[in-house]
């Protein structure tokens, strides 16, 4: 009875936050309009797209109770250190690893047998932080696409479960790790057991790595192997540190998190760069573009979060398991937290001067990881659901006062058509946005390339838009 009282309130919540989010679209696109007229461009509307109802159920199932009962039983056995403790029950990175694997397991039993998992395990050879041959083992729980056109098309969410105390090679020390990186480990497990139950145009890969701390080893070893069998990895997200919501520096904020992306392709060669410095596009990346369209959906379907875009690969001089991904080509971001406490990171646990150090529980704020985690399902939600970005997106060359944009035409049966979207050179997001329908070439009259980017996107017929595909300048004739 409570619950049906429950759910009538959310559902009359959310018809009123959407009915604002209308009236609030509208008011954007006569203000749209207007700047629009201003810039002389013929009729403008802004990118805000309607709350989705399928991803705002979704959302409402992440629950902090589960992401604090998984981080306790992760801190519960010791340390999970890549070199600790690979066959005792109780302590070391064995005893999580087999926690894990039991239960992505569970949350695989209800998704229909569309979930598999699996223990991808390889010997790392020695290596700087590796003293010794030592076995590593990365959890992967795929829950399979269901649209034939789509099923190959691949979303990947990881953390890293393993963990380190002062020194990275110490397997014995206690190494709790309930923010770097138990968090994130628990809300890419939160997100298998919401997800499970849906069904997904693409394909989604939930993964738990080791490893990070010897040098990103499971996430390289991960990415290499879908390098060599061409995995196709539209995004991969990495959650490190998404624990607390108060840092060092004292601030409190629980309604931020940062999503990391870079601006220059790590595999950039050096014929693109040259191609990049003649016509712009340090900040169209494709990575940049998710970090948009993370921005864009998770305020929308995330009411009270923000997602801050910073434009760098990771922290100033630091790196994290999107990197090895990025390195092969594929577009990919870091969630964190707003400001870190570094008292609480890679430290023995002890008090000094009436300084607790370490990385406890207690310094964790559950209902703050909760809304990351809901910030990543709205976002792997609209991805999963929307067609693959367009590819081939070309912008012609020729002198001309118009921008002539052509690509290839997607082949999803549910495909609606497209719309350009574009923005001031010097604007951080997408600002404008045209539909125009099942075509693929279309024409932006009266506005010059020089002047404004542009981008395109793929709308299927629910009105799930894909990320936006930044144009290559077409082979001159
Ligand atoms: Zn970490």
């Amino acid at each position: 009875m409570r619950m049906g009282n429950w759910r009538a309130g959310a559902i009359t919540v959310s018809l009123a936050l959407m009915t604002v989010g209308f009236l609030l679209a509208l008011r954007l696109d006569c203000s749209a309009q207007g700047a629009a007229a201003r810039h002389g461009q013929p009729g403008s509307v802004t990118v805000a797209g309607k709350r989705n109802p399928a991803i705002a159920l979704l959302v409402r199932q992440i629950d902090a109770r589960n992401i604090e009962r998984t981080i306790r039983q992760l801190v519960s056995f010791g340390t999970r250190n890549t070199l600790s403790e690979q066959n005792d029950p109780q302590r070391g990175i064995g005893a999580a690893r087999d926690w894990l694997f039991a239960e992505f397991q569970k949350v695989a039993a209800s998704s229909g047998g569309r979930m598999t998992v699996e223990k991808q395990t390889f010997e790392q050879p020695k290596a700087a932080r590796v003293p010794q041959p030592t076995v590593l083992t990365n959890i992967i729980a795929t829950l399979q696409g269901t649209q034939p056109a789509s099923e190959k098309r691949t979303y990947v969410v990881s953390g890293h479960y393993d963990s380190m105390c002062t020194s990275p090679t110490d397997a014995k020390c206690d190494a709790p790790g309930a923010n770097d990186d138990a968090s994130g480990t628990a809300a890419v497990l939160e997100l298998a057991r919401v997800m499970a139950s849906f069904k997904f145009d693409a394909t989604i890969v939930f993964m738990t790595v080791a490893g990070e701390e010897q040098g990103l080893l499971g996430s390289t070893y991960y990415a290499e192997q879908a390098r060599k069998n061409g995995l196709d990895i539209e995004a991969m997200f990495t959650n490190d540190i998404i624990g607390s919501s108060r840092g060092g520096n004292g601030l409190y904020d629980p309604h931020t998190v940062r999503v990391f992306s870079e601006g220059v392709r790590s595999n950039e060669t050096d014929a693109e760069a040259t191609v990049r410095r003649s016509v712009g596009g340090e900040n169209d990346s494709p990575s940049r573009q998710l970090a948009r369209f993370i921005k864009e959906v998770g305020e929308r379907e995330v009411p009270g979060m923000k997602v801050w875009m910073i434009y760098r690969r990771d922290r100033y001089g630091r790196g994290g398991d999107h990197q090895p991904f990025l390195e092969r080509g594929y577009a990919a971001v870091r969630f964190t937290e707003p400001s870190e406490n570094y008292n609480h990171q890679h430290q023995n646990v002890r008090r000094e001067n009436g300084i607790q150090y370490g990385d406890l529980p207690e310094f964790d704020d559950f209902a703050y990881i909760a809304n990351v985690a809901r910030v990543n399902a709205a976002a792997l939600a609209a991805l999963a659901l929307a067609p693959a970005r367009p590819k081939n997106v070309l912008l012609g060359n020729g002198l001309s006062d118009h921008t002539e944009l052509k690509w290839d035409m997607n082949t999803e049966p549910d495909l609606a058509g497209y719309e350009i979207v574009w923005r001031d050179t010097s604007a951080a997001v997408w600002t404008n946005s045209r539909w125009i329908g099942k075509a693929h070439s279309y024409t932006m009259k009266g506005m010059s390339k020089d002047n404004y980017f542009f981008g395109v996107r793929a709308v299927d017929k629910d009105g799930n838009r894909s990320l936006a595909s930044y144009p290559r300048p077409a082979p001159r004739r």
